[in-house]
């Protein structure tokens, strides 16, 4: 496999430092074991035919992390994860991963330690859209990952696809999401300010709630697709947004109007009323422009707090 090619790094947005960095390294050189192993040995694999080409010297990058080890040693990753694991990658290890290919998991392990976002997101999306975990893959049209810029302030999280969405692969773009626009519109928020995804990527048939079963299958892709983005702020669009993100079983009624806190790094977690809710009773906005000033607040809140 030869190195990405200079469109591949542009459509995957690679650094221009990274590829002058890609381009001084030695062409073909096999990364050695112990310099990358952290833990327990990688098991033995394949080697590329000029394994034994080892870099010597202190100025040799040195494989950064046991995930990249797995990606090397193992046989065959796309070209696309090849770039996405050039970005941060030292030298080494990215010839070591081009010379000898990985299984997908394995790479794309590498890759959410330690390539850009952007990157992450794209690897994330591409195994969504090979997703069979659930029977909701029997029926959609699209696979429905999310949009947005990586790295936004506000991460907006909803239920499920609609048949608007499913057809064209993109969340909120049916009647909740032009009300969604207008929401995020009323507190200064173009839709392309935050991002947006949804609990499970596939449509249910007949826009059912999803089922436990179908959250759970989905909910790593959705866990690695906020560590990516990385907000500052969750917000949970309707009750099972709010229930699945808190696992709690509260109605949305006494979950609105708080905040509470997700995972390890414990973002805040605001929880609203789903926009199709206003569709369905128009008289309750009132209700969503409160959460709206709550939220817009608390953004900015956020925005003071990590200068
Ligand atoms: N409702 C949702 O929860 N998500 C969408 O993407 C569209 C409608
Ligand atoms: Fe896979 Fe999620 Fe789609 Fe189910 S809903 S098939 S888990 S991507």
């Amino acid at each position: 496999m030869s190195h990405p090619s200079r469109a591949h790094l542009d459509a995957i947005g690679i650094p221009v430092w990274v590829r002058r960095r890609a381009a001084r390294a030695p062409s073909r050189a096999g990364i050695p074991h112990e310099a990358a192993a952290t833990g327990a040995p990688p098991p033995p694999a394949p080697q590329p035919a000029d394994a034994s080409h080892r870099a010597t010297g202190s100025d040799i990058p040195r494989a950064p992390a046991a995930a990249v080890v797995g990606a090397i040693d193992a046989p065959a990753p796309a070209t696309a994860v090849v770039g996405a694991i050039d970005a941060r990658a030292p030298a080494a290890a990215v010839v070591g991963v081009i010379d000898a290919p990985a299984p997908a998991t394995a790479v794309v392990g590498a890759i959410d330690a330690l390539a850009p976002a952007a990157a992450v997101l794209e690897a994330i999306d591409a195994q969504v859209r090979a997703c069979r975990k659930c029977e909701l893959h029997r029926t959609r049209t699209n696979t429905v990952f999310g949009v947005g810029p990586p790295g936004a302030g506000c991460m907006f999280i909803g239920e499920a696809p609609g048949a608007e969405e499913d057809a064209r692969g993109e969340p909120f773009v049916g009647r909740a999401g032009r009300l969604l626009d207008a929401m995020l519109a009323a507190i200064g928020l173009r839709r392309g300010d935050v991002y947006i995804a949804n609990i499970v990527k596939c449509r249910p048939p007949r826009n059912r709630d999803p089922q436990a079963g179908e959250i759970e299958a989905c909910s790593g892709y959705l866990r690695r697709q906020i560590e990516a983005v990385s907000p500052r702020l969750l917000v949970a669009a309707g009750r099972v947004a709010a229930q699945s993100l808190l696992s709690t079983t509260q109605s949305i009624g006494r979950l609105r109007g708080r905040t509470f806190r997700y995972g390890e790094d414990r973002l805040p977690v605001v929880v609203m009323y789903h926009p199709a809710y206003f569709l369905r009773s128009p008289l309750e906005k009132r209700k969503a422009w409160d959460d709206l000033v709550r939220l817009r607040s608390m953004l900015s809140e956020e925005a003071e707090s990590v200068q």
